[in-house]
């Protein structure tokens, strides 16, 4: 047992403790490992954050100025649960890059690609890149997602962070940019070309310009039960362009904020009821949620997060019965027919999908009966409908880190160079 893991009197408590900070060390020590220290580049993930808040992004590369491990019950669990649910992550990937062995596919796992780009040191990790050299040659990147529920549409969070992969490995193919590390963070191969790399890798001949090759990007999205795939996503120079633009403006404000130019709080931040916010580590003093402290309401606050967080609980619960009640029903030979089970009985029918209407759709057949866009858009305007105000009632939590002063940002870390 971890020496310094704050024991509660409660051994259950104790042991969540236990767990809780483990993973945390863990996860700490397998980022250093692999990915090396993030605060000396901007990695492809801090693109897709920073289009939605460069503050959080900036804030997560500047030391830390006051991360202890969380001591209240409260805190420590919200603490475990981010820590599974991200390192559910890390075992779906490994789960995904045992499957792809099995094939005997030649596959490369968390390739880096290092570049500078006017100054700003960008490196991209990529899950797993597929090679072959015949019939032509041909790359697939794969990057794996682990989501609660699988998504109808993938987040634009995710879709920037693919284009970056994809556009970077192109652009980057023929210069000696590509690294390899084994899962202990042993370095395999360094600074190669990609047709370098998978020579020395595989043994096999990939062409040295990049327009000969069939290279596309896949998003791999795993829930606990349930696999979707997004893509495929080709090389796109203004996607390309827009993550280096970013990149530049995160390394910029960056190591402004390290030198004291400019401060933490000046920075944009994430706009509307953003998701972001509930998880980011650095919502304690965001400015966004600036307001009077009036710490007798917390009791209520909390008594309704817990109820709604049961309802959310019991609704899943609804859901898992039902779908294996139905299920069940499918294996039996009573097609749509009544079964009868003590006080209850029970069928499964077949309805009706939803009607709706493809406002889109309609506005075009519009346009074609009357032959102009304004008329269509006066006649839909004529026909809608808009509901009464309503009050709306949002709780955030609020997490335990604070972001670095600049005073002791400047004093304590050193800007790369
Ligand atoms: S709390 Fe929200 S807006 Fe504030 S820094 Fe975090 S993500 Fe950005």
């Amino acid at each position: 047992m971890s020496q310094t893991a704050s024991l509660s009197p409660d051994p259950a408590t104790a042991l969540l403790s236990v767990l809780a900070q483990g993973l945390q060390r863990h996860a700490k020590s397998a980022t250093a490992a692999t990915l090396g220290d993030r605060s000396r580049y901007i990695g492809l993930s801090d693109i897709g954050r920073g289009l939605d808040c460069l503050r959080a992004t900036v804030a997560g590369k500047l030391p830390a100025a006051n991360s202890p491990f969380p001591q209240s019950n409260l805190a420590q669990a919200a603490t475990l649960s981010r820590q599974l649910t991200l390192q559910r992550g890390h075992c779906f990937e490994s789960l995904v890059g045992q499957a792809l062995a099995a094939h005997r596919l030649n596959t490369l796992h968390q390739l880096e690609i290092d570049v500078v780009h006017q100054g700003t040191p960008i490196k991209a990790h990529l899950d797993f890149v597929l090679v072959s050299d015949a019939p032509v040659p041909t790359v697939r990147i794969l990057e794996c997602k682990s989501t609660k529920r699988l998504p109808e549409t993938l987040y634009a969070y995710y879709e920037s962070q693919v284009y970056g992969q994809v556009g970077l490995l192109k652009a980057a193919w023929n210069t000696p940019a590509f690294h390899l590390r084994d899962p202990t963070g042993t370095v395999l191969h360094a600074g190669l070309t990609f047709p370098e790399l998978c020579q020395a890798q595989f043994g096999i001949t990939l062409p040295t310009n990049s327009n000969q090759v069939d290279l596309k990007a896949w998003v791999l999205c795993l829930s606990m039960t349930d696999a979707k795939v997004f893509g495929p996503y080709r090389p796109h120079q203004a996607m390309l362009s827009l993550c280096l633009k970013t990149a530049g403006t995160i390394w910029q404000q960056l190591q402004d904020c390290l030198t004291g130019k400019s401060v933490i709080d000046s920075l944009p931040t994430a706009t509307g009821c953003h998701p972001l916010c509930a998880f980011c580590d650095w919502n304690a003093d965001c400015p966004k949620f600036d307001g009077p402290d009036q710490p007798g309401w917390e009791v209520d606050l909390q008594e309704l997060v817990s109820l709604k967080a049961s309802r959310s609980t019991l609704e899943e619960a609804i859901q898992e019965k039902e779908a294996a009640i139905k299920a069940a029903y499918a294996r039996t030979p009573t097609k749509g027919g009544w079964i009868h089970a003590g006080t209850y009985r029970f069928k499964v029918a077949q309805q009706a999908g939803r009607r709706t209407l493809d406002k889109d759709k309609l506005r075009l057949e519009l346009i074609g009966l009357t032959g102009s866009h304004d008329d269509a858009d006066q006649l839909l305007a004529r026909c809608e409908s808009q509901g009464q105000p309503f009050d709306r009632l949002t709780i955030s939590p609020i997490n335990q880190k604070r972001t670095a002063t600049p005073q002791r940002v400047a004093a304590s870390f050193q800007t790369p160079k």
